[in-house]
């Protein structure tokens, strides 16, 4: 039997499958798979989305980008400092110790009970290495060693026998943020942001605008790559309740944390600490 020396134990914790979660939340959305945007444009009181070959797509009144780490490619959100990370994640196979693993054991990796025979190991954060374009990432060897190797020494004692030829696994992008909380909220217009708090250049305090000129109904959802599955749906209720006005579901420091003008507030205050 193993021990583990410590450890916080969450009765209501569980684990979900991505492709099921995503099937679900979006069962009522009207889809357009396959389709690239390559371009998006403000027009006649909405946004006009455009393909490859400049043919439109849609027009909608309001537009969420949540593209992940391809967002920045749209120019109203291309100071956003989102940043592409590779990661694996290695299905393992159960053998006769592990499969009675009852919950997930989360350490440096993290091992989930077996599910239609494997257990889910992970996950490889890699900065560099990659190309971002490529789809399917290939899975390597060198990752399951990783998922392998960040396991607690109590799990590990479960697989005496690993072979990581026999692993299977998923690698994909993670879109980042240099904060690691992910964007979420209304577009501002980069321009006029940088003038109207150009102050801040000069520190916190002096005669500020009253508000942040946003893009007429633009918001993004991103740099979900962190934890992302799990904030994801309050992230999308926050972007919801901004657009409907309605009370937000959390403090506005949180809010304030999220924005996509943070990144243009730091960008004015760094410049001040160059002056320094
Ligand atoms: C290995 C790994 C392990 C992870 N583990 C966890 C975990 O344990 N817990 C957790 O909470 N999160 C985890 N995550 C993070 C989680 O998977 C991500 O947070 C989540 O998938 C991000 O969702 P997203 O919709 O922002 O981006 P994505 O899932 O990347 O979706 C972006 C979508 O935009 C589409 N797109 C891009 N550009 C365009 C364009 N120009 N036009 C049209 N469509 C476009 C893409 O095709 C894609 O479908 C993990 C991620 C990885 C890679």
């Amino acid at each position: 039997m193993v021990q583990l020396r410590h450890g916080i134990w969450f009765p209501h914790g569980g684990a979900l499958n991505p492709k099921r979660y995503a099937q679900y939340m979006s069962q009522k959305a009207e889809s357009f798979l396959g389709t690239t945007v390559h371009e998006i444009t403000y027009r006649d009181g909405g946004w006009w989305l455009y393909d490859c070959l400049g043919q439109r797509i849609a027009t909608v009144d309001t537009l969420v980008i949540a593209a992940a780490q391809h967002s920045k490619s749209f120019t109203p959100i291309s100071f956003l400092p989102l940043s592409s990370l590779l990661g694996q994640i290695s299905f393992t196979p159960k053998n006769e110790n592990s499969y009675k693993l009852k919950a997930s054991i989360i350490s440096n990796s993290y091992l989930m009970p077996s599910i239609d025979g494997f257990h889910v190991v992970g996950s490889t954060y890699s900065r560099d290495g990659f190309d971002e374009n490529e789809w399917p990432q290939p899975v390597t060897v060198e990752g399951h060693k990783k998922n392998y190797d960040n396991l607690d020494r109590e799990l590990k004692s479960l697989f005496p026998d690993y072979q990581f030829d026999q692993w299977l696994g998923y690698s994909a992008i993670r879109c980042a943020t240099p904060d690691r909380l992910p964007v979420v909220g209304p577009v501002p217009e980069a321009k006029k942001f940088k003038r109207d708090f150009a102050r801040l250049s000069h520190g916190p305090r002096g005669k500020f605008p009253s508000g942040v000129a946003y893009q007429p109904n633009l918001f993004v959802l991103a740099g979900l790559g962190s934890r992302g599955i799990m904030t994801s749906a309050l992230s999308a209720e926050v972007l919801t309740s901004q657009m409907l006005g309605e009370p937000w579901p959390i403090e506005r420091t949180v809010t304030t944390a999220l924005s996509p003008s943070r990144f243009l507030a730091r960008g004015i205050q760094n410049s001040l600490l160059e002056k320094i």
